[in-house]
């Protein structure tokens, strides 16, 4: 198991459960998988499947999610095919061709298909050796997409009733649970249940204030990764993507109101990270399973605490660091009270009713969010996760008069016509153009709060915007002045308390996990090699990578084959089509470093050195000796060498020979070399019992 994980998956261990899940699996039993999103309940039946003879069927509810894991599954050298209808007839009657003769080891299916009577002829005739239903609660009606094609499974069990079944689900009420183990007649099955708890999830739940602000603020601090943002309506999401790309960002919409063809564009963008941010009513993320989604945003509280997990679920299935952030708002609820007096079905409304009553609780509440969460899914003793807002501890309000004054002066100062930025810019003392342009360096508040970060002046802004202390002015661009309230306030010298800043709004970076000192610059070189790599297979990014993969890439920086096939995620056939374009490209990178690294020291260096180390050459080209070169510049020869060392690696045609020692002990002194390596002068030095002094070794080792 362990062989093939890593020949095929490229991993090196099993995550918790995996093993268990399988070994039970292989010995022929039906097995029932409840866990959480990102868990890794593909390889559950991935992995059994090459270990069994024949073929896995595999049933999934969308072409989307399919297409994906056949995507993933043929660039790690597993046969896999897909038969939904997306693919046209003729080539669908090629696949079930090959299929019979044995091709596939997984051969996934839509599941309207098993109710067709052509199709379960033609099950019969091939071996099939094993069952796997993914997105399990699909069979349920008390599941919260419920798909009546799923019904269609019964008949797979009374076709062949020998074949064990693994159902696999993230959504694990009892209801549910029940209800997949009656439909499928799962028989002397076990239940494997995963714990609800997601460590990778840093959540935070703020007051909406200045919701935009803040969530532009979010999504630049995620540059360039993947986030969706949730929105409470239709009208809401276009207008919020609207203003997203007026910031320069990479947005698109997504809705249940937009055409088939529209949406499945959007979603496409997003999986191959040609559009990074997209904003969506709780429709969208069903159909994807993006492994790298770094941030998702509640814009608006969700309607339900099992909604709620599944969308923030969507975020890091990769397992590293990201974020999960909830805008709330009393607002919010009261724009849901009036949905809810709508309703004219009173049973239903309790219900909903009690279920928003439960969101607004945990968004109130003041224990840890993920003791929250779990002990509400039945999960209870869990020690408090150190991440959330709660544990952080940054949730209570301050009292913010000082900075708020200093803020409302600036704008005064620089006389109410400037955007946020400028006045940040000024407050932190900035010698900008825009600045110096206006002369606003001259201005008392220029560089009054240096101690502050350009982002909490921006989310305090945001605050006091929202609060109505200052408001916009009329014309095109976007230009504050203080409003009478903030006059005010200034006036009355009134005091303001406001919520403490959340100084880490995302909890701990993304730099927390296990890969703590990767190289950012080379892990962003070689997000830009996977996605050109990946543009060229028509495949998503993830396919060729994960973000898991790179980061270690960016650690260890492989440059041979044996080093890259220890990269997590290069398993044999990736190592085989990757691993020379990746171990060349960091190769170069490598080098361009060093040079980056040797122009960085030579122009720290001091000008007295670099006097020296310019009469050095001079000195060499006019071949004078050692010791007249230590004379001249009043250094001792053991700096000299020093110096021709610095020299010859920074230039190799400069001559020394002439200085080197006889031919013979040249060649001693290069034996020795080759036995202790180069890095080290003092074992050549006892490898030659002192004979050499370190200068003539040194020179040696510089020809
Ligand atoms: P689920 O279906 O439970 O939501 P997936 O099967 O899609 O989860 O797996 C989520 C991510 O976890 C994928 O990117 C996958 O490559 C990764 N993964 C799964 N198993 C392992 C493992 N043993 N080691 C490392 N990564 C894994
Ligand atoms: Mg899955
Ligand atoms: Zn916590």
């Amino acid at each position: 198991m362990q062989k093939l994980l890593k020949q095929y998956f490229g991993h090196d261990e099993f995550r918790p459960m995996q093993k268990d899940v399988i070994d039970h699996f292989v010995s022929g039993r039906d097995t029932v998988v409840v866990m959480p999103t990102g868990g890794g309940k593909s390889l559950c039946f991935q992995l059994p499947a090459l270990m069994r003879g024949g073929t896995t069927i595999v049933i999934s509810p969308l072409i989307s999610l399919m297409k994906d894991q056949v995507d993933a599954l043929t660039a790690n050298g597993v046969s896999a095919t897909m038969l939904n209808s997306s693919i046209d007839p003729e080539e669908l009657n090629q696949r079930m061709r090959d299929a019979r003769d044995g091709h596939y080891k997984l051969i996934y299916i839509a599941p309207e298909r098993l109710a067709n009577e052509y199709v379960r002829s033609w099950l019969a005739g091939m071996d099939v050796t094993a069952l796997a239903v993914d997105e399990a609660h699909c069979i349920s009606q008390w599941g919260h997409d419920f798909r009546p094609d799923y019904r269609n499974l019964k008949l797979f069990r009374e076709q062949f009733p020998q074949i064990p079944i693994i159902a696999l689900t993230a959504s694990a009420t009892e209801g549910v649970r029940t209800d997949i183990v009656s439909e499928l007649a799962l028989t002397n099955h076990e239940v494997f249940v995963s714990g609800f708890y997601r460590e990778n999830l840093h959540i935070t739940v703020m007051p909406k204030a200045g919701a935009i602000e803040k969530i532009i603020y979010l999504i630049n601090k995620h540059k360039g990764e993947s986030v969706i943002v949730y929105c409470f309506s239709r009208r809401e999401t276009e207008d919020l993507t609207e203003i997203l790309k007026d910031e320069g960002i990479s947005a698109g919409t997504y809705h249940a109101g937009l055409t088939q063809e529209k949406r499945s564009e959007v979603q496409d963008a997003f999986v191959r990270d040609d559009v990074h941010v997209v904003v969506a009513t709780i429709a969208f993320g069903m159909g994807i399973d993006k492994p790298d989604v770094r941030l998702v945003i509640h814009k608006t509280f969700p309607k339900t605490i099992e909604g709620y997990y599944q969308e923030i679920g969507r975020a890091g299935r990769d397992g590293l660091p990201s974020d999960v952030v909830m805008l709330y708002s009393a607002g919010d609820k009261m724009k849901l009270d009036y949905f809810l007096r709508q309703m004219r079905d009173t049973v239903q409304r309790d219900k909903e009713e009690k279920k928003i009553k439960e969101v607004m609780d945990y968004a109130q509440s003041r224990i840890c969010r993920w003791q929250w969460i779990t002990s509400y899914f039945g999960d209870v003793g869990l020690p408090a996760c150190g991440t959330c807002d709660v544990c952080v501890g940054n949730n209570d309000t301050e009292d913010a008069t000082e900075i708020v004054q200093k803020i409302l002066s600036t704008v005064v100062r620089t006389g109410n016509a400037f955007g946020r930025g400028h006045v940040v810019k000024v407050m932190r003392g900035s010698r900008d153009k825009n600045v110096l342009a206006r002369g606003h360096e001259e201005l008392t508040v220029w560089g009054i709060a240096k101690e502050y970060s350009t982002g909490d002046l921006m989310e305090y802004i945001a605050q006091l915007i929202a609060l109505g202390l200052m408001e916009r002015n009329t014309g095109e661009y976007e230009t504050f002045r203080v409003s009478q309230r903030g006059a005010n306030f200034l006036n009355n010298r009134e005091k303001i308390q406001l919520p403490k800043l959340q100084k880490e709004i995302t909890g701990s970076s993304r730099k927390s996990k296990s890969f703590a000192n990767y190289d950012e610059e080379i892990f962003e070189a070689l997000r830009e090699l996977r996605k050109e790599i990946a543009d060229e297979r028509g495949v998503p990014a993830f396919v060729i990578f994960g973000d898991v993969s790179l980061q270690e890439m960016s650690k260890k920086l492989p440059t041979t084959k044996e080093e890259f096939t220890d990269i997590s995620g290069v398993g044999a056939k990736k190592l085989e089509q990757y691993g020379d374009t990746f171990t060349e490209f960091i190769s170069e990178l490598k080098e361009e470093k060093i040079q980056k690294e040797k122009k960085r020291k030579k122009s720290n260096m001091s000008e007295t050195k670099r006097y020296r180390l310019e009469a050095t050459v001079e000195m060499l080209k006019a071949k004078d000796t050692l010791a007249d070169m230590a004379q001249a510049l009043s250094l001792s020869e053991g700096t000299i060498t020093k110096y021709i060392e610095e020299i010859i690696e920074e230039d190799v045609n400069i001559d020394i020979n002439y200085l080197l020692p006889s031919k013979k002990t040249q060649k001693e002194i290069e034996e020795a070399f080759k036995k202790h390596g180069t890095d080290k002068l003092k074992p050549v030095f006892e490898h030659c019992n002192g004979k050499y002094t370190y200068d003539e070794i040194r020179l040696v080792n510089c020809k």
